[in-house]
């Protein structure tokens, strides 16, 4: 039955061999008792028969960024072969297997751009990845719908077009009214993943989805650089795959106090939108994500205007001159030491 649901335990390509038919929902259960249920393309679920958290791993929301796609995948494997003993429920999503088949970012729009109902707005459900978007909003609402009172996780897994300063960074989603978590931050330095960017506002990106709508612990997690399948130097990674293989198959997570210092920490300063067709940077386009300017210095130019550095230090990511007027052309960051960290 196994071998026949997923050949070789091999779910990427099992997914990717898939795409162009309508996949009615299995399930089956695994000889250690854990509930598997494939879901929709891409999507698979394992539930133990006990468990205290309700973890979400996504991957290739962006088609062309493998790395996370490969550790997803070697983790579903584990799992199917009894390698891991599960002790979390787990839902794994690969986000747009069409522009995986494609190796490009995506087919029609940038998927990350579309949850928290985005994809009905404007021109509607209209092409493939508001489409997926909608359909992945359901499936981490049934997820979570399933058990009010278990720890909800949510890491959604990337890699960066630019090179970075900081190699691995994972974005906090913008959330009012409740402090950011320790345990997870230190969770995420056990990943490899040393620097935490708290966001300001909110988005309408996958992450943003579950922590807003679910309390989920919630995260954009930024692993390295894009890369081709098979030319990920997986060692790079090494740290990412051991921790949570531990988040899945521990009950109890290692206790370790939460130390600032061990982090670069930082919050969105400002967010510098385009007004003028004509916007340009004043940096090259191979300055470094978390590139530090200091006060005073010519960031950008616009309509004949000059955008400048206004703290004593601001530190930049995603800039991207390319986007419609009214939309974000980069953030400047700042050191954000003494957030509220429980
Ligand atoms: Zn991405």
């Amino acid at each position: 039955m196994l071998a026949q649901t997923i050949p070789n335990n091999d779910f990427l390509a099992y997914t990717l061999s898939q795409t162009k038919q309508i996949q009615p929902p299995q399930t089956f259960d695994l000889p250690n008792g854990i509930a598997v249920d494939v879901l929709d393309n891409g999507v698979i679920s394992f539930t133990p028969l006990n468990y205290t958290k309700d973890i979400i791993l996504s991957c290739a929301i962006h088609g062309n960024e493998t790395a996370p796609i490969e550790i997803c995948n070697q983790l579903i494997d584990d799992i199917l072969s009894l390698k891991i003993e599960l002790k979390q429920r787990v839902m794994f999503i690969i986000g747009n297997p069409e522009a995986i088949l494609n190796k490009s970012r995506f087919i029609d729009e940038n998927l990350n751009r579309l949850f928290s109902g985005a994809h009905s707005k404007g021109q509607g459900l209209t092409n493939k990845e508001r489409h997926r978007a909608k359909a992945l909003e359901a499936h981490v609402a049934l997820f979570f719908a399933k058990n009010d009172n278990k720890q909800r996780i949510h890491y959604d897994l990337h890699t960066a077009i630019k090179p970075s300063k900081h190699e691995k960074f994972a974005i906090y989603p913008y959330r009012p009214g409740r402090s950011y978590s320790a345990e997870q931050i230190v969770l995420l330095g056990l990943c490899g993943v040393n620097t935490i960017l708290y966001h300001h506002e909110p988005t309408t990106t996958f992450s943003y989805y579950s922590s807003n709508k679910f309390n989920a612990d919630a995260f954009t997690v930024e692993l390295g650089k894009v890369m081709p399948f098979g030319e990920n130097d997986m060692q790079k990674f090494a740290a990412t795959q051991t921790t949570l293989t531990t988040l899945l198959s521990e009950t109890n997570l290692p206790q370790i106090p939460f130390d600032p210092t061990h982090f670069n920490l930082y919050k969105v300063a400002r967010s510098i939108n385009k007004h003028h067709d004509d916007f340009e940077f004043n940096f090259s386009h191979s300055t470094e994500n978390f590139t530090q300017f200091t006060q005073g210095e010519l960031l950008a130019t616009e309509g004949g205007q000059q955008i400048r550095i206004e703290h004593d230090i601001e530190a930049i990511v995603f800039p991207n001159a390319n986007v419609p007027v009214g939309q974000r052309t980069v953030l400047c960051l700042i050191p954000a030491p003494n957030e509220d960290v429980t």
